[in-house]
């Protein structure tokens, strides 16, 4: 493992960090690069913390080729792990050129860089946004892709040009992992979910309602055709997400695939208010709320079926909706301003 030396791409931003400990404890090598756009250094310290271990570091942007090819040069990196992107919904239908710009320009320059330098192992983090609004919320790998914001189609983008790119040369190989709704925490509550500007995602406003930093939830519709008429995600522990991620460098060296996706989720969805109801349970605090009309773009429900990557992977979800909550509460509560 020491000498599979692996670049992590966003590696101080919440998925990221909670995959370099994973892969830090099962002896790999890391270097981190990332711009701190969503992200802060002090995070660095904590996974020190956690692992004890050390890992290189490097401050840099993605769309930025020079410092891709310079950390090529330098490090001996057998594959990527490719986290670094910008990931508001709301924000990428303002802004569409700087999310392209980001996350497409970002992602051609650092599979550009990669085939100079030889290196063709890549993980790339996708979404369940690529879906859109379907009739059949149970999506398979091989559903109908057609994102409704620009987001999602930053990321559609990006999976055709590796699935390009796998076409015409076996020697790639790329595996795609399409998210679901990440939750959760790691368990020693050092880190979490600790973005720079206002969340917009339901647990995490859930948790500033129970710390006293909001009075109440507003809960975004309840007419949609669900049991209780409010939205349904498959939330999955973060946690969960970083053992797929260890699980897949091993999957680089056994597949013959050059180009793989899985659906990254628990199998089971459930409604906000089941949410906000698992959430009281977990913590015995209690969540006021207000229903208010639905928000712009919101799917009604978002369901993965995860069976391929049990099947090839070995990956399955081991954290329920309880531990998600008790583990956003106890991260929630013990850094109530972020670190
Ligand atoms: P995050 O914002 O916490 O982490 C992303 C990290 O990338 C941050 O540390 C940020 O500073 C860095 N970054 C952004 N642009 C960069 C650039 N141009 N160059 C270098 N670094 C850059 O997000 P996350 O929740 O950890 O998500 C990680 C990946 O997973 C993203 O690509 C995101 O789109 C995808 N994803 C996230 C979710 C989710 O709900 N969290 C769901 C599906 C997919
Ligand atoms: N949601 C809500 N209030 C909030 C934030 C989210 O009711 O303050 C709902 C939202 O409408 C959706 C679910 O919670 O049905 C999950 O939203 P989130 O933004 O976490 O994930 P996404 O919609 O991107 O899947």
């Amino acid at each position: 493992m020491k000498n599979h030396k692996i670049l992590i791409t966003g590696g101080a931003g919440y998925i990221g960090s909670h995959t370099v400990i994973k892969l830090l404890e099962l002896g790999f090598s890391i270097v981190i690069l990332d711009n701190f756009s969503n992200s802060t250094y002090r995070i660095i310290k904590k996974i020190k913390e956690i692992t004890n271990k050390n890992f290189e570091i490097i401050k840099g942007d993605i769309t930025d080729r020079r410092i891709l090819k310079n950390i090529f040069k330098k490090y001996k990196i057998k594959s990527v792990i490719h986290f670094a992107g910008l990931k508001s919904v709301n924000e990428s239908d303002k802004f569409p050129l700087s999310y392209y710009e980001n996350n497409v320009i970002g992602s051609i320059n650092l599979i550009k860089e990669m085939e100079l330098a030889n290196i063709k192992n890549l993980v790339f983090s996708s979404s369940a946004t690529v879906y859109g609004n379907q009739n059949n919320h149970l999506y398979k790998e091989d559903a109908p892709l057609s994102p409704i914001n620009t987001y999602g189609r930053t990321k559609l983008i990006i999976e055709e040009i590796l699935r390009s790119i796998c076409n015409i040369d076996p020697e790639w190989r790329a595996i795609i992992f399409r998210y679901f709704n990440p939750i959760g925490a790691h368990e020693s509550g050092l880190i979490g979910d600790n973005p720079i500007n206002c969340p917009n995602n339901l647990l995490p406003f859930i948790c500033q309602v129970a710390i006293g930093k909001r009075k109440k939830l507003f809960v975004f519709g309840d007419d949609y055709p669900t049991s209780d008429g409010t939205g349904k995600r498959d939330y999955i522990h973060v946690e969960d997400l970083a053992n797929a991620h260890a699980l897949s460098i091993n999957y680089f060296e056994k597949t013959n695939n050059s180009f793989s996706v899985f659906n990254l989720g628990t199998g089971k969805s459930f409604s906000v208010l089941e949410v906000i109801k698992a959430f009281e349970e977990a913590t015995s605090i209690k969540i006021p709320y207000q229903i208010v009309k639905r928000r712009d773009g919101d799917v009604c429900e978002s369901l993965a079926d995860p069976s391929k990557a049990k099947l090839e992977l070995g990956w399955e979800a081991k954290f329920d909706l309880k531990r998600m909550c008790i583990d956003s509460w106890r991260w929630q509560s013990i850094n109530p301003k972020g670190i």
